[in-house]
């Protein structure tokens, strides 16, 4: 298999009491387990396709692989964003970054939250690197994939699936999007900002 469910950068109860248990682990046990198998089984299609040279099912099979293999990726990426001693606000680059780029720290945070909790249906708030404009940007995903710019670089995803919060939060996906912010881990975010520049 090609791609692999990454462990957990910390035990299943770590983000108590603002994520819970029980979800993190069907979250991760089960949907991003899903979208890794979904990604594999895409993959191997696509070369018995090519093997046997029968495209037939070209369509399905592309919009599978960038379904799960969106999926895959942001959902790594979630994981890592978060941090049992995460929240607060950013420091020293990405503080910067995002004054120079949203005007303040609390705009970035009200956009942010506003633009995530009105995504239609199941999808994701990102904040992004734009290589184009060399700036941040605020941006929002329908399921994984759609409504992306090409070659920009996710940097801090908030999931808002039903899965990932409907247990302990119910129909209240804000009350999700302000919890979620408790677990912030901007010096990985900051990190991934540093990366995302030297491209
Ligand atoms: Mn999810």
């Amino acid at each position: 298999m090609v791609y692999k469910l990454p462990e957990l950068p910390y035990a299943y109860d770590a983000l108590e009491p603002y994520y819970d248990e029980e979800t993190v682990r069907l979250h991760h046990d089960i949907h991003h387990k899903g979208y890794v198998d979904g990604l594999n089984q895409a993959v191997s299609k696509l070369a018995e396709a090519r093997a046997a040279s029968d495209f037939a099912l070209i369509k399905h099979w592309e919009r599978e692989l960038a379904f799960h293999g969106a999926g895959h990726v942001l959902h790594s990426l979630f994981w890592n964003n978060l941090s049992p001693s995460g929240g607060g606000a950013p420091q020293g680059v990405l503080a910067q970054r995002i004054n120079q780029d949203f005007g303040s720290f609390t705009a970035f945070k009200k956009h942010f939250s506003a633009a995530t909790v009105a995504v239609e249906g199941s999808g994701w708030g990102l904040l992004v690197w734009n290589p184009y404009a060399a700036k941040l940007d605020i941006m929002t995903t329908e399921k994984h994939q759609n409504l992306s710019i090409w070659g920009v670089t996710p940097l801090l995803v908030c999931d808002v699936w039903e899965h990932a919060y409907y247990l302990k939060y119910q129909n209240k996906r804000a009350a999700w999007v302000e919890a979620w912010w408790n677990l912030v881990n901007w010096q990985d975010v900051e990190g991934r900002l540093a990366k995302a520049k030297n491209k």
